[in-house]
Parts: C-alpha cells; structure tokens; sequence
C-alpha cells in the first residue's frame, strides 16, 4: 500500500509506504510506540524522511547510517 504525499526531502510529490518494523522501532524511542505506527517513508531513493500519515510537521529523517 502506497499514497502520493510531499515529501519536503525531496521537495516534490513521492509515494510513500508504511514503515518497517524496523524503521518503526527505531521511530519509537523517538516519539513512542503508539504514534509510531502511524508513521510512512518516502520511497524516493535514498530519501530518509519519515512523518505520521497526515503531521508533515511532526515527521523527521531517519538516520543514514542505520537507514539510508
Ligand atoms: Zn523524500
């Protein structure tokens, strides 16, 4: 399942897609368990931003390191 959102990354529209369990942990200890699941990724290659479903403010960039 994938949606077209902005993605202010890439400045452009993107498909996004929900995260992983794994990106979702990692999202966890930074906004907690229960608003972590409601978080998607931009699926543009190699772009790390990450947001709730509809909070584009509340959203961040994953780490590259871990990833990218
Ligand atoms: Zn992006």
């Amino acid at each position: 399942m994938v949606d077209e959102k902005h993605c202010p990354t890439c400045r452009q529209l993107h498909l996004f897609r929900r995260v992983t369990p794994a990106e979702e942990v990692h999202i966890a200890r930074e906004v907690g368990v229960a608003e972590a699941r409601g978080f998607w990724r931009c699926t543009n290659p190699g772009c790390l931003w990450v947001q709730p479903y509809h909070v584009q403010k509340r959203g961040f960039e994953l780490p590259k390191e871990t990833f990218g």
